[in-house]
């Protein structure tokens, strides 16, 4: 099955507002295995709006819209679509029922324009609306299917994974169970992983493999369909085991975890602490860290050690380093790891010493960087020459932290 994505609302055109729906629905659409073909952005204009339709209906088995689905004036998708498949609107009301007891838990006076709001396609199944008034719906004529959601996406996206993603579920996949995994792999660019795994890109089949590069990270999402579900997983297993044959260094994590998600969970298990010593990253990895809910407990404290003094006093890196060596070093690396370590009394240390910029530093150039880990009584460094702009050096930086600690 194929779809097109149809959003309504002049303020999209005008460039007021991104089009953050058609990017949700697509992801969730690649779920299902549905291929998307299709966005397409109409303004509040019913005919412009209805030669839309026509265009989709001739490339696209189902079509969904989001907007327009409120009570005001340039809500028009309903009225249009309505008009153009020849049906009526009804009143609803399940719909209506659940907008008067909205107005009154709200104590506001209730107009005729939001009963409007309550006006389903005739023959369409509702799609309820658990965040404002405005229902969906899922109509189908005898070859093509019409989801109408609203704009805004804190209705939409719920709406559709509570009830819209299951109407399409049980259209689209009578005869086949769709399983999908998403493999997330850091350290390695988009372009690098494709050209490491391009046999395998090229001759895919089932599962398909559909890479994408994310915030400083590259992932590949395998989606297998099936009949059956266990055959299904085996054919995601046996793709995966090839994928980690030849990328695997680079893999971290399944679904939506992160970096951070990670060592939080495998020093949970292990039951380890952390102490970090943060120069160019100014706190950046202990703010990152304690972000993510249940990181309590596994940092016992840190050090932004900005200035040689710092280095020096607080956390006794040798004179001699500094002197000789300078701060942008492996051996300062180390020390600040494992003193950071030994005053905190944390398992485990961490540091990050390096120029972002703008100007080089004792002689090194921007983006040198230095990432300190102590553990097991073993100090060792890390040296990366990064790319990019002062934000994206620091941000990587706290990264390839979490990476090396999760990687020893
Ligand atoms: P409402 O009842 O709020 O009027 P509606 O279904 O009529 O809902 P619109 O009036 O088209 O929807 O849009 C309402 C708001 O939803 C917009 O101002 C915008 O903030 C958000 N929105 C609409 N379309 C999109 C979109 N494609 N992507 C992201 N946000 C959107
Ligand atoms: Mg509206």
């Amino acid at each position: 099955m194929n779809a097109e994505i149809i959003a309504v609302g002049s303020e999209l055109l005008l460039g007021q507002i991104n089009n953050t729906n058609a990017k949700f629905l697509s992801q969730q659409l690649a779920d299902l295995g549905v291929n998307v073909f299709y966005h397409t952005v109409v303004g509040d204009n019913a005919g412009r709006l209805e030669s839309a339709i026509k265009i989709a209906e001739n490339r696209a088995e189902l079509i969904i819209f989001t907007g327009g689905l409120g009570p005001t004036k340039d809500d028009l998708t309903k009225e249009t679509i309505a008009k153009h498949l020849q049906t009526n609107l009804v009143m609803d009301d399940t719909a209506l029922a659940s907008i008067e007891e909205y107005f009154k838990r709200t104590n506001r006076p209730m107009t005729e324009n939001n009963r409007k709001q309550a006006l389903v396609l005739s023959g369409a199944k509702v799609l309820p609306n658990d965040y404002g008034m405005a229902p969906g719906m899922f109509y189908q004529t005898e070859n093509k299917q019409y989801m109408l959601l609203p704009g805004p996406p804190k209705e939409m996206e719920p709406m559709f994974l509570k009830y819209g993603f299951s109407a399409i579920k049980s259209q689209s996949v009578e005869e086949a169970v769709i399983s999908s995994r998403v493999l997330r792999f850091f350290g390695i660019g988009e372009a690098m992983l494709e050209a490491e795994i391009e046999d395998i890109l090229d001759n895919q089949t089932n599962p398909t493999i559909a890479p994408l590069a994310g915030d400083h990270e590259v992932t590949l999402r395998l989606t297998a369909k099936h009949h059956n579900l266990d055959a299904a997983l085996t054919l995601l297993e046996e793709k995966e085991k090839e994928i980690m044959a030849v990328v695997g260094d680079y893999f971290y994590g399944y679904d939506d975890t992160s970096l951070f998600k990670e060592l939080s969970k495998r020093m949970q298990e292990k039951k380890l602490t952390l102490s970090a010593a943060e120069s160019l990253t100014g706190g950046m990895f202990q703010e990152t860290f304690t972000s993510i809910p249940g990181a309590g407990g596994l940092i016992n404290g840190g050090v932004v050690c900005y200035t040689n003094e710092v280095k020096a006093k607080v956390l006794n890196v040798k004179l001699e380093t500094i002197k000789n060596e300078g701060v942008v070093s492996a051996t300062c690396a180390k020390e600040l790891a494992e003193n950071v370590a030994k005053l905190m009394e944390s398992d485990i240390g961490v540091s990050f010493t390096g120029v972002a910029g703008p100007d080089e530093l004792e002689g090194n150039p921007v983006g040198t960087v230095y990432i300190g880990i102590y553990h097991d009584g073993e100090a060792r460094a890390e040296k990366l020459n990064l790319g990019g702009s002062r934000t994206s050096i620091r941000k990587r930086s706290s990264l390839y932290g979490a990476y090396f600690l999760l990687k020893s």
